[in-house]
């Protein structure tokens, strides 16, 4: 067992720059966690303070129930994946999967045995192994790192946006086979990226980051249907979600003509945010009660749906834009249209703190 666990990590560079102010969370073997979050957010950061290439200013580091807070990057057997890559120039493909291993003075013929075994799940054919990296295309660049990492046998894998040097088609694919790659290995994988298609596809526990803290922590469906915040809510999903801060009357929210019932609070605000999904918002059926009024100003084809957006009649000083996701079956023209708004889909945010209002509180 090798579990890893981070207890109240801070890192301060200086006053002003303290990219992870307070992190604590564990991967168990076999996990695969990604920490995702807008470009700036101590993501990178905090990887490095696993790998041991920066030290912590407060906090502390486990491996295994091994402190290793302090421990030389050599002395915590952990194998990172860089976005660059970092492949040896002038070294071949074959040396550059072993280095590593010649370093902790593995016996060759392992050696061997390993690389081999390494290059073949890779997809990594003979002819390749005589190339220096200069002489591979990007995907290929790209394995090797993985290769070498994997060749390590190390108790944990970092990696720090290993896809984003590649062109969208091939980092899909070389996404299916990251997945596979490392559900076979059973140990603990921090995988960084600021995509969140990668974090939903690839991982079982996602830590959503922002300004230093985790904002949420939990399996990648959870943080699509219960964010624990507006930014959460906002930074997950594509198309975003419609986040709209509507006036409260009564026991009601008002978006529009359309009255809906807000969740139980002991004293109603005079706003609040209501958080609904594009693909929630739809062409009214029987029985639908909670319908807007508005008119079309803008269709995108996406393909499998057009996104249309549309403006809510409203008293409101401000137009209310609400983006629904609707069938390509049908014209969407400019003009008056009426949408529903899902029953259960709809999330409830505190305008000041931007925190969630359980569903379940809510009154049906
Ligand atoms: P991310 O990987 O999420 O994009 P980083 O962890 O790389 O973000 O960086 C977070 C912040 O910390 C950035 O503002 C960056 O400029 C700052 N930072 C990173 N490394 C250093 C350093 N060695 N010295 C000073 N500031 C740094
Ligand atoms: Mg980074």
């Amino acid at each position: 067992m090798a579990r890893l666990e981070l207890i109240n990590l801070n890192k301060t560079y200086s006053p002003k720059v303290v990219p992870v102010k307070d992190i604590s969370l564990d991967v168990d073997d076999g996990e695969f966690l990604t920490l995702l979050g807008p470009s700036g957010c101590g993501k990178s950061t905090t990887l490095r303070l696993i790998a041991g290439l920066e030290e912590p200013t407060r906090g502390k580091i486990t491996i295994g129930n091994t402190d290793v807070t302090n421990a030389r990057p050599g002395d915590r057997n952990i194998a990172m994946v860089f976005q660059s890559y970092a492949l040896y120039p002038h070294l071949t493909v074959y040396e550059n999967l072993c280095s590593g291993l010649k370093l902790q003075k593995v016996p060759s013929a392992e050696i061997k045995q390993r690389v081999d075994s390494a290059a073949s799940v890779l997809g990594l054919d003979a002819g390749l192994m005589n190339r220096k990296p200069g002489q591979l295309s990007g995907g290929q660049r790209q394995r090797v790192a993985v290769g070498r990492a994997l060749v390590r046998r190390p108790h944990v894998f970092l990696l720090d946006e290993p896809l984003s040097n590649l062109d969208a088609l091939l980092r899909e694919r070389v996404r299916a086979d990251i997945k596979q790659l490392f559900a076979a290995q059973r140990v603990p994988v921090v995988y960084v990226t600021h995509d969140q298609t990668e974090a939903m596809t690839l991982s079982t526990k996602v830590a959503v980051l922002n300004n230093g803290y985790v904002q949420q922590l939990d399996p990648p469906e959870r943080i699509y249907s219960h964010p624990a915040n507006q930014f959460v809510a906002g930074f997950v999903g594509s198309p975003q979600m419609n986040l709209l801060t509507l006036p409260c009357q009564g026991r009601f929210a008002m978006l529009g003509d359309c009255k809906i019932n807000l969740p139980e609070l002991s004293t109603v605000p005079p706003q609040i945010v209501l958080g609904i999904r594009p693909e929630n918002v739809r062409i009214p059926q029987p029985g639908d009660t909670q319908i807007i009024h508005g008119q079309v100003f803008l269709v995108e084809h996406l393909g499998m749906h057009n996104l249309v957006s549309i403006k809510v009649n409203s008293s409101l000083k401000e137009d209310i834009t609400v983006r629904a996701l609707l069938p390509t079956d049908q014209r969407w023209s400019d003009g008056d249209i009426s949408l529903a708004l899902a029953p259960q889909s709809i999330h409830w945010f505190d305008v000041q703190t931007g925190d969630v209002f359980r569903r379940e509180k809510v009154r049906v």
